[in-house]
Formats: structure tokens, C-alpha cells, sequence
């Protein structure tokens, strides 16, 4: 395969392979912190890079509206086979393009245009697609949202009752985006069930924890889950949605034809290689380093004096106060861009600045996991960040801590990145 050094691209089209070069070399000389990225095994790239990108496969397997789709079938089976026996479902469709996508179609194999739907808020975790009203999700249906406490932290269950009694939704969705406390799926089903509401389930975020037992699962709770491949599931980047038998066939209609054409071949096969990934044993043991990782960066921030929303991390994620210290989340984002390190600004509970600048920054473990970092490793990065974060005006800090970044990253491979092919 050339995927490695790219030398036919690099013939054909100097430019755009000498930007994809950079890029290469930015994954591998970086620390990459933010919470929605992973590195794909060496055999999910070069299944995307195949050539199932060719081929029309619109329906599903079996009934297609294609000729030509034998292999593609054997293909898609696989995928659906293998995400239904790691998440223990029985029903699923691997063919969203993307975790938006999938929330789409989710919700309007249920719901109709003006219907109420019940959502965490964006500023204090939510996602775009649970009804922000710059979002398809709030601009098709009317959209009301439940917080956090902004005292602690986290999802008070109480008051989502309280919430849909009061607005009787017809549909409450439970997941998050920057939330780093377990999510109680069966208390949310509960709930849906006290004001006769669906439950939806976006583990858009935490599939690969949910996959790797580090998570308690929606499945069995929620009437239909959505999530993406991408961030902890370690996929490619695109979606998928599973449900039960019954609801089955009207999530898939409203995959197709309802809102996509053909399928992305390629990477329903990336899903397929790493569905069989994440069902080894070793995913497990992925899984529950990640959170490990987490929580020791978290547990290092908080010792340096630098708090951590709801004091620290059930799963891969933490957000850091950094507004606590006087910066705000766009400045650290920048500073610590320039050193190498990627994270991503976010608004924490009761934020107090804009959403442009916000008090907070994500943190995630899930891609430096990836690549070998241990206990050891996620605390030396708090401390990097934390010295960036102490002296942001100090030129000779910023450069020790940017060779720091490279010695540490100089010791871990990238999966499907060789450095000599650099
Ligand atoms: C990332 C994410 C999505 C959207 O996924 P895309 O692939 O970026 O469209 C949806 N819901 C949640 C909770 C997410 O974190």
C-alpha cells in the first residue's frame, strides 16, 4: 500500500500531498488532546483507502438499487454484524455518513417536524444536534434543554424530571459532548417513560468506552442510540445508529431514501475492521487506559492548582477551569497550539465570558492512549500544560515546553504513520 508515503499523490498532485504531508507530521510530532479524535489502526486507513470508494450501493444488503454489489454486500454484513454483537443490539445500520447524520435520521424515524425534544444544553455539554437553534435539530423541532448543576458538575436527575413534566417532550435525548461524569441511561429512560417521551441515546462520544466495559451501556434503555465511529470507537470518521427489531426498519427508511443516498463503501468497511477491533480483548484493556490516563491528568491538574469540572473524570474527558487562573479558553487553545499541543476551548457551567472565548478547555485521552501514553505520560502532559497556563507571556518556557512535547512524542508511534516516511 502507499499509504504510507503517498508517492503516487505526491506525482500526481504535489500540492495537495505536500499538505496531507504536513498534516502527517503534525499527528506525529503533537500531542493530541482534543476529546473527539483518535488515531485509526493501520488497517481501518487502508480499508477507506480502497477502492469501495467507487461503488453505488444504495439499500441495503440484498436490496440493493445497484447491480454489482455482491462484495460490497459481504462487506456491509460484516459491519452490521459485527457493531450489533459489540454493542449487544438488534438492530443496526452502519450507513450514516457522519454522527450528525445519524442523530438526524434517529429523530425522524420518530419524530415529526415541530415536535418537542428535551436536550442537555450546548454551553454546558450538550451538542449542536440536540437542538441548537443554528441546528437542523432546533430549527425542525422545538427544542427545550436540561443543565447541569453548575455547583457540581453534573446532570441533577431531579431536575430533568421536573423539566419534562414541565414541557412534555416527545422525545428526551441523553449524551453529551464535554461531559466527563457517567451518564445514567436507565434513569434517563425512567424519566422518558414518567412523560410518555423516546429516548434517544448519542454515545457519539463514549462507544469505545461503552465497547470496552468502561461505560454502562444505553442499550436495553434508550429506543434508539446514535453515535459516531470516530472519537473513542477509534473508526473512521463517520456514524451509525442501533435499535431493537422492531424499530429497525424505520430507522433504516429514513437513512435511505430518506435523507442520504449511496452509502460511503470505503469506510463502512473501515467501521467493519474496527467493529472486529474493538470486539479483541485488547479494547478492553484500550478502554480502561483511557480512563485511567484521564483521570491522572485530571488528578494532576487539580494538584497544581488548576480545577477540574466536578473535581475530575469517569471517562475520557476532563474540563479544565482554566478561567479560574485568569486565562480565558480561547488564549490557552492558542498558546498551547503554539507548543503543540491540541486541545480545544469549551464553556463550562455558569460560564461567565462568550462562547467565542469561553472559561474552559477540553481535554481527552483517547487519541495519546492510542499511541502508548501510560499514567506516567498523562501527568508529564497536565504539567506541560500547566507551565504553558503559569507563564504564558515566558518565550524561553514556551520553547523548553515545545522540545519537551517532541521528546515525548518522539517515543510513541502513530498507528499507519511511520516516522522515516515522514
Ligand atoms: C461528535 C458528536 C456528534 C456529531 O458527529 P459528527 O460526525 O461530527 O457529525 C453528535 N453528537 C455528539 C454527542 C457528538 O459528540
Amino acid at each position: 500500500m502507499a499509504t504510507m508515503t503517498h508517492e503516487v499523490l505526491a506525482q500526481a498532485d504535489p500540492e495537495a500531498a505536500a499538505a496531507i504531508g504536513r498534516e502527517r507530521r503534525r499527528q506525529v510530532d503533537g500531542i493530541e488532546l482534543i476529546a473527539s479524535e483518535n488515531y485509526v489502526s493501520e488497517a481501518v486507513l487502508e480499508a477507506v483507502g480502497t477502492v469501495l470508494t467507487n461503488k453505488y450501493a444504495e439499500g441495503l444488503p440484498g436490496k440493493r438499487y445497484y447491480g454489482g454489489c455482491e462484495f460490497v454486500d459481504e462487506v456491509e454484513v460484516l459491519a452490521i454484524g459485527r457493531v450489533k454483537e459489540l454493542f449487544g443490539a438488534g438492530h443496526a445500520n452502519v450507513q450514516p455518513h457522519s454522527g450528525a447524520s445519524a442523530n438526524l435520521a434517529a429523530y425522524f424515524s420518530l419524530l415529526n417536524y415541530g415536535d418537542k425534544i428535551l436536550g442537555l444544553n450546548l454551553a454546558e455539554g450538550g451538542h449542536l444536534t440536540h437542538g441548537k437553534d443554528v441546528n437542523f435539530s432546533g430549527r425542525f423541532f422545538e427544542a427545550h434543554f436540561y443543565g447541569v448543576d453548575h455547583e457540581t458538575g453534573l446532570i441533577d436527575y431531579d431536575k430533568v424530571l421536573e423539566k419534562a413534566k414541565e414541557v412534555r417532550p416527545r422525545a428526551i435525548i441523553a449524551g453529551a459532548s464535554a461531559y466527563s461524569r457517567i451518564i445514567d441511561f436507565r434513569r434517563f429512560r425512567e424519566i422518558a417513560d414518567e412523560v410518555g417521551a423516546y429516548l434517544f441515546a448519542d454515545i457519539a462520544h463514549i462507544a469505545g468506552l461503552i465497547a470496552g466495559g468502561m461505560h454502562p451501556t444505553s442499550i436495553g434503555h434508550a429506543h434508539i442510540t446514535m453515535s459516531t465511529a470516530h472519537k473513542t470507537l477509534r473508526g473512521p470518521r463517520s456514524g451509525f445508529i442501533l435499535t431493537d427489531e422492531e424499530l429497525g426498519p424505520g430507522v433504516d427508511k429514513t437513512v435511505f431514501p430518506g435523507m442520504q443516498g449511496g452509502p460511503l463503501m470505503h469506510v463502512i468497511a473501515g467501521k467493519a475492521v474496527a467493529f472486529r477491533e474493538a470486539l479483541q480483548p485488547s479494547f478492553r484493556d484500550y478502554a480502561r487506559r483511557v480512563v485511567e490516563n484521564a483521570q491522572a491528568m485530571a488528578a494532576a491538574f487539580v494538584e497544581r492548582g488548576i480545577p477540574v469540572i466536578s473535581g475530575g473524570t469517569d471517562n475520557h474527558l476532563l474540563l479544565v477551569d482554566v478561567g479560574s487562573i485568569g486565562i480565558s479558553g480561547r488564549k490557552a487553545e492558542r498558546l498551547l497550539d503554539t507548543v503543540g499541543i491540541s486541545t480545544n476551548r469549551n464553556t463550562i457551567p455558569g460560564e461567565t465570558r462568550s462562547a467565542l472565548q469561553a472559561s474552559g478547555i477540553r481535554v481527552g485521552s483517547a487519541a495519546v492512549t492510542t499511541r502508548g501514553f501510560g499514567t506516567q505520560e498523562s501527568t508529564r502532559v497536565a504539567d506541560l500544560i500547566t507551565q504553558v497556563l503559569q507563564a504564558p507571556e515566558d518565550e524561553a518556557v514556551l520553547r523548553r515546553v515545545s522540545n519537551d512535547v517532541l521528546e515525548l512524542t518522539s517515543g510513541f508511534p502513530v498507528p499507519g504513520i511511520e516516522r522515516a516516511g515522514l
